[in-house]
Order: structure tokens, then C-alpha cells, then sequence
């Protein structure tokens, strides 16, 4: 029998979010039954309710980054057992046989991976929804293990906003003496400055304006600049090996392609509605790359999980009943975020609303 659960969620673009109740499925031979404890609210969760990406499918409950416990086992499955505190991120299924998942880079499966929310699930002609909700069913391969010694709600971010950051780092070569410039002091900005510099990296914060400076040298910064300021981006000259940018809204790109030493690297993890238009000129004059990055694979992400356990890296976080996700929305959209909001999905479990 499937089971009836309490969510948050929208049916229209415009609409705000309001409790509303789903169904998830009977746990399958190798699925894990959660009790979501914790769920943060990423940007992309605002993008995809307001449908900026144009592909939203209503009505939608989004969320993914999730945390809770094991509650339930399907028949097989045998990685978890009931009380573990798991995770859920980005990625629910996918073929498992194509080149991109048997390397570990499940969100480019050849047939389309499942994705938490609003994603056609296979073999079935319903939509997933996603961690705004007490609790749901994951297949075991895509469910993470958390590590030890973590706070389950700060955790919570490292499951989209953690592994978007951790693998543009990795690939990119953030390392000691390298010199990092974060972009957008959010959700993604914030465990990217905490994670390049638990790297060894010289971190640069670039944000609109003086008013996350203090944080920022909490976090691990260096050095900040606000790019409200007259010539900013130019004063000091070229002078980063790595910019990772993680602005959600229209912004000049190739301001910052021209901060890039030569042979440096632009890597976009924010994905603005509108495009990003990039000079060839700047690029071609300093050997420059523009590159993307797009969340990370199961295996990288329960690396990056194992090394935030090692590393103590979580993230700061405002923690909210779900009754509060449509104000932590207005101020997620003018940038008002310190630096992650949280839903504790015990505000609808209490009261049944
Ligand atoms: P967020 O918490 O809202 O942070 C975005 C930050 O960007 C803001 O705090 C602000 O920082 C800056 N910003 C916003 N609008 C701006 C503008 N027009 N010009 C300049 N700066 C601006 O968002 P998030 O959750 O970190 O997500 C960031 C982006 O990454 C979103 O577009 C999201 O969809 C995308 N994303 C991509 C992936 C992926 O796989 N590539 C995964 C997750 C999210 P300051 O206050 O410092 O200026
Ligand atoms: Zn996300
Ligand atoms: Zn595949």
C-alpha cells in the first residue's frame, strides 16, 4: 500500500508553497524507506518552482538536500540498516550500465538520470518528489552514508551545495598556493570558500556588496571584493588561477574572465535563467577556459561527504519550520541567505499539517 505522507509543495509557477499530501511507494527489493530529519533549500529549488528553467512539471515538492534515518528495508536491500542517518541529494536512479554511470558520473546517464524532484521516475509514469516532505523511498545505490560526528541539519547542504563546489575544486586544481575567487556569497559560495580553503587554497571572496565581509574571513577568505565598488575587478590586475562562480542571477562573466591569470580557469556552477555571453577575445589573448560543472556522481559524493566528516566542514544554516519556506524564498531571491536555509521536517510530522 503506498503510503501517504505530509509535504510542501506548489502547483502553479506563481503560487506560493502550501502543505499538501503524496505518495510514496512501498519499498521495493532494494529500496530504503527515510524519516526525513532535515531538508536545505537550494536555489535551484526557487528556479524550478518558479519554472526559470522552463521544464518544471506541477505540482512540485522540491528539496534535495536531504537527511533523516533508515526507517524501512525492502526485501535485498542489505547497505543500510534501520536508524542509519542517511542522505539523498540530486540523484534518485539511473541506467546503471551506460559508460557515464559505471564511472561513478550518474547525472549523465545515457538514458537521463531520475532526479529527487520533478523528474519522471523509471519504469513508472509518476514524478518523484522531492525532501520537502516527512519522509520517502530511494533506491540503497543512491542513498549516502553520513558521516559521524556531523549536525544532521548542517549537513543537510552538503548534499547539493557541498558536492556542486567540492567537484569543480577537485577538477580544477584547487590546492595549495593556487589562487581561488568564489563568486556569490549563498548557500554554494559559502561551503565553496569553507572547502577551497580547507584545500590550501588563497581564497577571494567576489560579492555584490561589503555586507558578507566579516563572514567571509570566518569562512576562510583571504581577501574579499565587492564589485558595487568602482573598478573592483580590476584594480589588482589578473590575478586568479581559478574563479568558480555561483551567481543565480544575470551578471558580467566576462568581468571575471579578464581577472583570470593566463591559463586560469572560469568555472560556472550557478545557472542564471538567461544566458552568460563570454568575449573570445579575453579568452584567446591569456589562454583562458570557461568550464561547467554540474553537481557530482554518487561515489564523489559520498568522497566529499567523508571528507567534510574528516574535515569538520558544514554549513551555516538558518533552520525553519516549513510554514516559513515562502519568506525563506523572498529573501533567498534578494540575497539574504546566512547562508543556507534548513527545513526541519519535524514542523509538519508534529502537527499533521
Ligand atoms: P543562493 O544561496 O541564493 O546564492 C546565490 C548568491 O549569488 C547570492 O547570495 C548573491 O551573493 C549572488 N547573486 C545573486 N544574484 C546575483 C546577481 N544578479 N549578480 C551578482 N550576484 C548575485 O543560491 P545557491 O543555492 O548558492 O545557488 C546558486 C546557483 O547555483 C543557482 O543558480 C542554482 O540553481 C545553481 N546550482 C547549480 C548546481 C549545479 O549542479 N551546477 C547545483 C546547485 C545549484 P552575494 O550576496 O555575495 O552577492
Ligand atoms: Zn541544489
Ligand atoms: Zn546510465
Amino acid at each position: 500500500m503506498p503510503k501517504q505522507v505530509a509535504a510542501y509543495g506548489t502547483r502553479a509557477p506563481n503560487a506560493p508553497l502550501e502543505s499538501m499530501t503524496i505518495e510514496r511507494r512501498d519499498p521495493t527489493p532494494h529500496d530504503v524507506g527515510i524519516d526525513i530529519l532535515y531538508c536545505g533549500i537550494c536555489h535551484s529549488d526557487l528556479h524550478k518552482v518558479r519554472n526559470d528553467w522552463g521544464s518544471t512539471h506541477y505540482p512540485i515538492v522540491p528539496g534535495h538536500e536531504i537527511v533523516g534515518r533508515v526507517a524501512a528495508l525492502g526485501s535485498e536491500a542489505s547497505r543500510y540498516q534501520k536508524g542509519d542517518l542517511v542522505g539523498v541529494g540530486c540523484l534518485v536512479d539511473s541506467c546503471r550500465v551506460c559508460p557515464a554511470c559505471k564511472a561513478g558520473r550518474e547525472m549523465f546517464c545515457e538514458q537521463g538520470a531520475t532526479i529527487s524532484f520533478d523528474s519522471l521516475e523509471k519504469g513508472r509514469d509518476s514524478w518523484t518528489y522531492g525532501g520537502y516532505s516527512t519522509s520517502m523511498v530511494v533506491d540503497e545505490r543512491y542513498v549516502l552514508r553520513m558521516p559521524k560526528g556531523l549536525d544532521p541539519a548542517k549537513a543537510a547542504p552538503l548534499l547539493c551545495g557541498g558536492i556542486t563546489t567540492y567537484s569543480p575544486l577537485r577538477q580544477f586544481g584547487c590546492g595549495p598556493g593556487v589562487s581561488v575567487a568564489v563568486v556569490g556569497l549563498g548557500g554554494l559560495g559559502h561551503l565553496a570558500v569553507k572547502l577551497a580553503a580547507s584545500m590550501g587554497a588563497e581564497v577571494t571572496v567576489i560579492s555584490t556588496s561589503r555586507a558578507k565581509e566579516r563572514d567571509a574571513a570566518r569562512m576562510g577568505a583571504r581577501h574579499f571584493i565587492a564589485t558595487g565598488e568602482h573598478g573592483a575587478l580590476t584594480t589588482d590586475g589578473a590575478r586568479f588561477d581559478l574563479i568558480l562562480d555561483t551567481v543565480s542571477g544575470p551578471h558580467d562573466v566576462d568581468a571575471l574572465v579578464g581577472a583570470l591569470r593566463n591559463f586560469g580557469t572560469l568555472a560556472l556552477v550557478g545557472l542564471p535563467g538567461q544566458g552568460a555571453p563570454v568575449d573570445a577575445t579575453e579568452l584567446v589573448h591569456g589562454n583562458k577556459r570557461v568550464a561547467g560543472s554540474n553537481i557530482g556522481g554518487i561515489p564523489e559524493t559520498q568522497e566529499m561527504l567523508d571528507y567534510c566528516g574528516e574535515r569538520r566542514v558544514v554549513a551555516d544554516i538558518e533552520t525553519i519550520p516549513a510554514s516559513q519556506i515562502n519568506e525563506a524564498y523572498k529573501r533567498m531571491d534578494r540575497g539574504d541567505v546566512r547562508y543556507r536555509f534548513v527545513i526541519d521536517l519535524a514542523s509538519i510530522r508534529d502537527d499533521g499539517t
